[in-house]
């Protein structure tokens, strides 16, 4: 079954966690078993997986990335967002999560971020549930 997932970002650059909306969804079909997909339906958002514990983890990757591909002049794209999508291809754009006893299967201290490049914008991240059985 197919799902959707409508999120909106409040800046240009953040980590948005998303655990907990996936595992509603997660809940809502009642899945107890099998592989949760996502896949963001943007050229200038990703998806991630890392620590959700310590915030200054996502401020520092998201810096990182902020500096490793800063907003540049040499880039030609006319929109002025390259920078967003090279971003987007180095995170990705999509995530497999398995499903155990009716739980995404995530470590201690593992989180799912929407990853926003060119924000503030609504952002839809689509979710293809597969149950085993
Ligand atoms: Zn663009």
């Amino acid at each position: 079954m197919l799902r959707y997932l409508d999120v909106r970002s409040r800046t240009r650059t953040e980590m948005i966690d998303i655990t907990s909306l996936v595992q509603e969804q997660v809940r809502a079909a009642n899945a107890r078993s099998g592989v949760c997909n996502l896949f963001v339906l943007h050229t200038t958002a990703g998806l991630t997986i890392n620590e959700g514990a310590d915030p200054a983890v996502q401020r520092d990757m998201m810096t990182f990335l902020n500096r490793l591909v800063p907003l540049d002049p040499y880039f030609t794209h006319a929109e002025g967002n390259s920078d967003a999508h090279i971003k987007s291809t180095l995170t990705g754009t999509s995530l497999s999560v398995f499903i155990s006893e009716g739980k995404l299967l995530l470590g201690t201290w593992q989180s799912i971020y929407l990853c926003e490049f060119d924000g503030p914008r609504p952002r839809r991240v689509a979710m293809k549930l597969c149950v085993d059985g």
